[in-house]
Parts: C-alpha cells; structure tokens; sequence
C-alpha cells in the first residue's frame, strides 16, 4: 500500500498521484492481447495529459489519438514519433487542420463531409495530401452512461455508412487526400465485448466493400472505451476483446489501431483530499473536504462513482452513513452520496481512488481554485510532475485593471 499521508505532506492536499508502473503494466497486457496481429496504440491523450504521463506512455512505445491542437502539440514535445499521431475531434478549427497537416502526422479523423471538403482546401492550399480516416457511427448501443455513450445516430460523432462510403469515394478521386484509415469509437467505460464485436463487424464489412471500389483501408481504428472497475462492473477480459475484433477483420490485411484513454490510466490515479470538518444538519452527516468538483468532476458531471478510503482507518468498524463534499458553491460539488465512513477529524486524509482519468484533464479554476498538483510513482519514487497553481498563476493573463 502507497503511503498517502507522507505523499500528503510532502506536496499538499488536495494531490493526484499517478502510479506509472500500473500504466505500464496495463499497456503490456494490451499489447500482448493484440499480438498476433500489426497494432498500434494511441493512448487517448485527454484522459491524462500531463507531459510525464504522455512521456512515459512514448517511452512504452505508444502513439498518441488527440482532439485539439493542443494535444497534438504536447504529444510532439514529449517525443512520440508524428507517424503515432492521429487528430480526431467533431470539430477541428482551419489553424488545426493546417497545424496538423504541417506536421506530417498519421492521419486525420474526419466526423462529416463538411470537415473533408476543409482538409481538402487545406491540404489543396497547403500542397499536401492529408492523409485521412473517417469515423463511422455503426448506430450501436455501448450501454453505457448516455454522457459518454457515442455510436448512437442520436449523437454528434461520425457519420453513417453511407455517407462514409460518399466521403471514401471522394477522398480517393481526390488529388489532395488519402483514404488510408477507418474508425468507430461508441461510447466510453464500456463493459462487455459485444458492442465491440457489432462496431468491428459493420466496420470490416465496410472496408470489404471499399476494397472492390479500389479503396484500400489500411488502418483500422477500434477507438477507445474499455471500462475500468470503479465499483463492481465486471470488466472486459482483453484477450476476449482482442479476438472479437481479430474474427471481424478475419481475411483484412490491416494494421489495428486502438485509442484507449481510461483503460491505460483511470486504474493509476488517486486523488488525496484531506477532511476540513463535518457537518451534521440534524438530517444529514456531511464530510466537507478541501478537495471539490473543479478538482475532480466526473461525480459532479455524470453520478460516477469512486471508491473513498479514509487513510489509517480502512478497518474501523464504527461507521455511519455520510455525503463527502467539497467546498464550492453548488450542491453538485460532491464526491460521494450516502457512503460508509468512520468518525473523521480535521486533518484525516481520503483516498479517492481510480482517478487517473478524466481527473486533472477536466479540472477548472472554478472558485478561484488553484488547481491542484500531480505527483508521480515510479519503481518506488516519487516526484513532482506539475507544481500546484499559486495565486500568480491564477492572474497571470489577466491584464492590469484601470
Ligand atoms: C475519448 C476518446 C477515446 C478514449 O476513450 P476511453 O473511454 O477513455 O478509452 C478514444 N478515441 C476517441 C475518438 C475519443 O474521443
């Protein structure tokens, strides 16, 4: 067990810590779950971003799937190869695409026919040929949380079949794109195989038939969105995962790409948050934290649930039933509802665990929070990965008042 409370008071609360051994342990069971056939894995940069995580992920051999410029940027600074490099987004602004075109990466994600007819002026302009990838929208359930449930039409991602198959033909007549890629992502933290069998299987069908238009699909992107245990979801078992989409690609020379976000990095976070005070309202008992939504939001943004531990005290047998909220002005900004925990004192560290997705990426300043600083573990070190904001930080682009 991670001794919490020196890493508290070494840094601070609140505090993310990133275990970066579990990053790459999680990396070499996907590898070796897809090895018998050509993959490439491009962590989905935006469910941890910090350039120590990106450079310890590149250095595993990963590539990179971004969705903003920005993400593009940071995954070039830490050294992954521009040829890992994917951009994907529904929407991609015409400095992006040009930014992107520039820098020679894999491919672009194209979301509509719109955004191709963009990269075609651009790359038309720039005297390029954007190397593209469309995602398809298979129209199928992820059974998943609606927030982060994608492949449905009712949702903004992708295109239909159809429509991919216009864009493919067009791409190939095309002087200034090159058709070299497919790809679906349904939805996030998702927990059976069988979407993923339905997605992989409408997708091969498809590249099947671009094949006899003479257009050859080279990757096959399978996206990302294997769920993780936060409570008690049975999770999907790789190898079980990896041989859905080997027996929908059966007969396809491709190379496999896939865009795992949380799989690689929600199991090697936490949050530490240490106890300000309780509360008791004659109703209800509440543990008020320094830590809050701004921080950590996804209790606040989708009900998620991560499991708490009061550091020390995980055996203590006295316990009552209490809400752990944070100290921001809304009564979303909570971190758990009606769960278990001892008699808490000032000062008593919580553990929220599986935090390493989706965590810091979405924190805000939110209250004039500063936000909060990363800490990584490795082969039993710590050390800083990104200092907490000081009030300076805070101001620094704000222009001086009259
Ligand atoms: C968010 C996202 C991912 C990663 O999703 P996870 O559920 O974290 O694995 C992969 N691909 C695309 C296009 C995304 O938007």
């Amino acid at each position: 067990m991670v001794d919490f409370s020196s890493l508290a008071q070494k840094y601070g609360s609140p505090l993310y810590v990133y275990d970066f051994d579990v990053i790459t342990q999680k990396f070499t069971v996907l590898k070796e779950a897809f090895k018998a056939r050509k993959s490439l894995i491009c962590f989905a940069a935006k469910a941890n971003s910090n350039l120590s995580v990106l450079k310890h992920i590149a250095k595993l051999g990963a590539g990179c799937d971004c969705v903003s410029i920005g993400e593009v940027k940071r995954a070039l600074h830490v050294g992954i190869p521009k040829y890992k490099i994917i951009f994907s987004g529904v929407g991609k602004r015409d400095d992006e695409i040009e930014e992107a075109l520039k820098n020679d990466i894999l491919m672009i994600n194209l979301e509509s026919e719109e955004e191709m007819g963009r990269v075609e002026m651009i790359a038309q302009k720039l005297g390029v040929i954007a190397r593209i990838s469309i995602r398809v929208n298979p129209n199928i359930d992820a059974k998943t949380h609606p927030y982060i449930s994608t492949g449905l039409h009712e949702n903004k991602f992708g295109v239909d079949i159809d429509s991919a198959k216009r864009m493919y033909i067009h791409a190939k007549n095309s002087t200034s794109l090159d058709p070299v890629g497919i790809h679906f992502h349904i939805g996030s933290q998702i927990t059976e195989v069988e979407p993923f069998r339905e997605a992989a299987l409408v997708l091969a069908n498809l590249v099947r038939n671009l094949k006899s238009l003479k257009i050859d699909i080279k990757f096959f992107d399978v996206g990302g969105g294997v769920g993780i245990q936060y409570k008690d979801e049975t999770t999907i078992p790789l190898y079980d995962y990896a041989q859905a989409i080997f027996s929908a690609l059966s007969g396809l020379d491709v190379t496999l790409v896939c865009e795992p976000g949380r799989y690689l990095v929600g199991d090697c976070g936490y949050f530490l948050t240490r106890v300000l005070y309780e509360k008791n309202n004659g109703f209800k008992r509440f543990v008020i934290v320094d830590g809050a939504m701004n921080d950590l939001i996804r209790p606040s943004l989708y009900g998620a649930y991560h499991e708490i531990e009061v550091y020390g005290k995980e055996n203590a047998q006295e316990t009552s039933l209490a809400d752990v909220v944070g100290p921001i002005c809304e009564s979303g900004d909570f971190f758990a509802k009606n769960i278990e925990l001892p008699s808490l004192e000032h000062d008593d560290l919580l553990v929220v665990k599986s935090a390493g997705a989706y965590g810091f990426t979405m924190s805000s300043n939110y209250n004039s929070r500063s936000r909060v600083a990363e800490v990584a573990l490795e082969e039993g070190e710590d050390r800083l990965i990104r200092q907490r904001e000081s009030f300076e930080d805070l101001i620094a682009l704000e222009r001086k008042y009259l």
